[in-house]
């Protein structure tokens, strides 16, 4: 950022854990270490990706609307609610306002790439759940809740919202294969949740 210096950007395209579409030259205008975000000036990038590419049509609208742009999380965001039909994975809650995209693999980690396999749209609550270990997802798909929290006697959120997913499948996946959560990185986040 500093040097000023063009860089490429791999952005993961979710056709799988390792395909990435290269976009250059793009460069770093400034950061934001508190939200792990850089703003990127795309400016430059114009006319350089191919419009039949596999790049996600967010992402190309992003290019060709707008010059500078917090880019990172809102093409994730959209690209995983889009793929998830803007409904929770756990409960199937419809409501844009209340739902997020959430990182299987949290982004601090090595895994933790901004990409739909790493995505789960999940409501507020869910995504606060699934975060603090509260309720897991087994690499088949299917929702635990740990165990204290299931023997806690408590009102309908708790029952009906968090206690009740336990053992029920995801309510929710892509229609696209490519767009799947990807395998070995639900098997990060389960192992994670399971020795906390
Ligand atoms: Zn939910």
């Amino acid at each position: 950022m500093e040097l000023e210096k063009p860089l490429i950007w791999f952005y993961g395209v979710g056709m799988g854990p390792a395909v990435f579409q290269a976009i250059f030259p793009v460069y770093i205008l400034w950061e934001e270490p508190e939200n792990k975000q850089f703003i990127i000036d795309l400016n430059v990038g114009r006319g350089i990706v191919n419009q039949s590419s596999p790049l996600e049509e967010h992402l190309r609208r992003y290019l060709t609307v707008e010059t500078k742009r917090r880019l990172h999380q809102p093409v994730f965001r959209s690209t995983v609610l889009h793929a998830y039909r803007s409904r929770c994975a756990v409960c199937s809650l419809a409501h844009k306002e209340l739902l997020d995209a959430a990182h299987i693999v949290a982004d601090r980690h090595e895994g933790g790439i901004a990409s739909v396999v790493n995505g789960l749209a999940l409501c507020k609550i869910h995504h606060a759940a699934f975060d603090a270990h509260i309720l897991g997802i087994r690499p088949d798909m299917v929702v635990e809740v740990r165990e204290d929290i299931l023997r806690e006697v408590d009102g309908p959120m708790l029952r009906h919202g968090i206690q009740e997913r336990h053992g029920q499948p995801l309510m929710v996946l892509p229609g696209n294969r490519a767009e799947m959560p990807d395998p070995g990185l639900l098997d990060i986040a389960y192992a994670e949740f399971r020795s906390a």
